[in-house]
């Protein structure tokens, strides 16, 4: 059996949250609770959580980009992509390995610039390059075991978000985007 590292500690978490400038995430058990609604057509629905999306926006807004990866192809995942204004939406990326590097060239930035959440073995490969990898509570257990954080939150249910969170707090830039939130007019007086 190979050996695990351990899991960081908080201060080193924190370095490596303060340097990510991209965030990726997988779709489905991720930014959905994995649930597949299928009717007579096909894929046809799936839930995503609004809390999620606004942590995604708030990102973007403190300027970090955000991104999909995923080995799925659903229209329903460009139509989400685009009400969020992600960087780039990556799908039907059977080899994520192979997708995470198409990703970083895209976007140029590094591995270790990079944040990416995913929830089962076929994100192992993401996972060991992105310099903070992360995963949902609810996260196949080799996940859980490799990954630098566990989020406290399921999947589709807050666990991006947290992520966002993780980010944003590390790099000093948390409470900059709750004031913009609150008051969008006072963006000009606040650094993001
Ligand atoms: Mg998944």
């Amino acid at each position: 059996m190979t050996e695990l590292p351990p899991k960081p500690s908080r201060d080193e978490l924190t370095e490596r949250a303060a340097r990510v400038r991209l965030l990726a995430f997988d779709v489905d058990g991720v930014l959905t609770d994995g649930g597949l609604y299928y009717g007579d057509g096909g894929e046809v629905m799936k839930r995503f959580d609004v809390k999620d999306g606004h942590g995604l926006v708030m990102a973007r807004l403190a300027g970090l980009r955000t991104a999909i990866l995923t080995a799925r192809s659903s229209s329903i995942v460009e139509v989400r992509g685009r009400e969020l204004g992600l960087a780039a939406v990556l799908q039907g990326r059977k080899n994520k390995a192979a997708g995470f590097r198409e990703l970083l060239s895209q976007l140029e930035v590094s591995p270790e610039e990079c944040a990416y959440m995913g929830d089962d073995v076929n994100d192992l490969g993401p996972l060991g390059m992105a310099g903070l990898s992360a995963c949902p509570a609810d996260a196949a257990a080799e996940v859980r075991q490799s990954v630098h954080y566990v989020a406290r939150c399921r999947g589709g249910h807050g666990a991006a978000r947290e992520l966002v969170e993780l980010c944003l707090r590390a790099s000093g830039r948390w409470e900059a985007t709750v004031q913009h939130m609150r008051d969008p007019d006072a963006l000009q007086a606040v650094k993001l």
